[in-house]
């Protein structure tokens, strides 16, 4: 049976484990629960056993469920899934941070579209450390112009970087390119103050993800059992 504060109890007894191996302190790793395809019954939940932060991956499906939800306290969402032009409107306008923008034309528009009067649109910049694995992302070549032009942005906040790991069960291989992500991570710190998020690892890569400095790890199934 799904016993969702069970599951956050262990894996925030892993946040602590690892970050305790990596001598961090557990509390600068925040954990995202990933909730697309779930329920918002299911949200509720995890809010009452003390989640405050949510991801999904489809903006439509994420405004239902912050519709349902706007009346808990503090709940904070955020969007981490692909960003199609025509959806900028519904992330600027209902979610507290967005994850996967990886190129100009879509941090343009989440600054046009963003409220003036309310807090900024956080953002973490996607890069692409996994190559053919995956589309998203943006090249490294980019990112420096890519974040100048986030930091310009009066209604986004230039927060961090986000990478999705390899699909591989080497270690070496995600360790390497989470290395390169912390190092990237730590040059964009030292350039824009606003910078503290480096969003990395998930539920199979949470423990090399903390190893490499990661702040804030997404997590779904483990939470909300596996998705059909
Ligand atoms: C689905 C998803 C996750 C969570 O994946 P799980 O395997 O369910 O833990 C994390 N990050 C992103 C970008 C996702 O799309």
């Amino acid at each position: 049976m799904l016993n969702i504060a069970a599951n956050l109890e262990q894996i925030n007894e892993e946040i602590f484990k690892a970050s305790n191996k990596a001598n961090r302190s557990s509390a600068a790793v925040n954990l995202l629960a990933v909730s697309k395809t779930k329920s918002f019954l299911l949200v509720e939940q995890a809010y009452q056993a003390g989640q405050r932060n949510f991801g999904e991956n489809y903006i439509q499906e994420a405004v239902e469920k912050i519709q349902q939800l706007a009346h808990l306290p503090d709940i904070c969402w955020h969007f981490i899934g692909p960003i199609q032009s025509n959806k900028t409107r519904l992330i600027a306008e209902y979610v507290s941070w967005v994850h996967s923008v990886d190129r100009i034309k879509t941090a343009r528009r989440l600054n046009e579209q963003r409220a003036p009067n309310i807090t900024p649109l956080n953002v973490c910049l996607q890069v692409n450390i996994s190559g053919e694995h995956s589309k998203s992302g943006a090249l490294l070549e980019d990112l420096p112009e890519l974040a100048e032009y986030i930091n310009s942005c009066d209604n986004l906040c230039l927060r961090g970087l986000m990478a999705i790991g390899a699909k591989t069960d080497d270690n070496d291989i995600t360790r390497n390119s989470f290395k390169q992500m912390q190092t990237l991570f730590n040059q964009l710190q030292h350039q824009y103050p606003s910078v503290d998020t480096l969003s990395m690892g998930m539920s199979g890569d949470l423990a090399v993800a903390i190893e490499c400095g990661s702040t804030m790890v997404r997590v779904g199934s483990a939470i909300f059992g596996s998705r059909n």
